[in-house]
């Protein structure tokens, strides 16, 4: 819930995420944490900055990615949300919230991993909304282990494939549909540049993603087509409990950041619409960090 007075104090206009221990299988419901995040259903207000645009959402159904989709669609676009099939239950909330802010909703459960769906997933959104102007490369998984030696094979290959691979099968998908005006927006992380020891094969996905962002602007901005990253810092979201991080991370976690508490979904989508809108139109290869303070290079 947001505490406002007309200036806010960053460090106290939401509520202070002080969760308790908790776990739930990968990749989690966001309707299941406690306590649960703010990804912006009654808390953001739209001013009308994406009009007529379509956009796409990959992880769009929790945390920072229903935020993007509520957001957006609160700011006059039709929204896709791409979400594994288990996560129905929480892609329904975001699907109402999309349609009660009046825009069209579509949504497309698979694994991004699969190559096939991957094609599928822009197929269907284009037909589904009539178009697609923005891209947003959301979905990841992270799983934390106790040092290198420790990440099991199968789950540093799994990690790539979700992270890398997938965010490479949809996007090279959609570059045929983009035209001048597009925008792609990846979601790093503070790990890009600071991974922490039990995150080695999370963080180092996220670092290669930064960098696919500066090299895909390089290719496409000369083409009118705008691509920049945001890295968020310690957010609550259903990929921490779902063993993202270790249980005493999760107690007290983000209360290291510079503003002494976690950050919650909805404090990310003003930096998604920014970077999707014509506001930012000069600006291409950026990575905007949501940090809660922590610097970045
Ligand atoms: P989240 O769990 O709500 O979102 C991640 C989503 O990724 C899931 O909802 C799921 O739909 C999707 N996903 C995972 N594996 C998939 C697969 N194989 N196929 C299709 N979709 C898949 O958590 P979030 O924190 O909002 O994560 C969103 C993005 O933010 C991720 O890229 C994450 O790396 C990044 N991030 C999060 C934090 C944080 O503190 N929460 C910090 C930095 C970066
Ligand atoms: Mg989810």
């Amino acid at each position: 819930m947001i505490n406002k007075p007309a200036a806010s104090d960053p460090r106290t206009v939401f509520d202070k995420v002080d969760p308790p221990k908790q776990t739930q299988p990968e990749p989690g419901l966001g309707i299941e944490m406690e306590p649960l995040a703010d990804i912006g259903i009654d808390t953001y207000q739209g001013t009308g900055r994406l009009k007529g645009r379509k956009a796409l959402v990959t992880g769009g159904d929790s945390g920072i990615g229903a935020a993007t989709a509520i957001a957006y669609a609160k700011e006059g676009a039709d929204v896709a949300i791409a979400y594994l099939p288990s996560e129905q239950a929480d892609a329904d909330r975001v699907i109402k919230a999309i349609e009660d802010a009046g825009q069209k909703a579509f949504a497309y459960p698979g694994d991004i991993a699969d190559k096939s769906y991957a094609r599928k997933l822009i197929d269907e959104t284009v037909k589904a909304l009539g178009g697609l102007d923005t891209l947003v490369n959301n979905a990841s998984r992270q799983i934390w282990a106790e040092g290198l030696e420790n990440i099991a094979d199968e789950q540093f290959e799994r990690t790539m494939q979700v992270n890398l691979m997938g965010t490479f099968y949809v996007t090279k998908a959609a570059l045929e549909h983009l035209k001048p005006g597009a925008s792609i927006i990846f979601t790093t992380s503070i790990q890009a540049y600071q991974p922490s020891e039990t995150l080695l094969d999370y963080a180092m996905t996220k670092a290669a993603l930064n960098n696919l962002s500066k090299g895909l602007a390089t290719e496409l901005t000369p083409k009118g087509i705008r691509v920049n990253a945001v890295a968020p810092g310690p957010i609550w979201t259903p990929l921490q409990p779902s063993h993202g991080q270790p249980q005493e991370k999760i107690e007290g976690f983000g209360q290291h950041a510079p503003l002494g508490r976690a950050g919650h979904p909805v404090e990310l989508a003003g930096a998604y619409v920014y970077l999707a809108s014509d506001e930012s139109s000069y600006t291409s290869g950026e990575t905007l960090g949501v940090t809660g303070g922590s610097v970045t290079p």
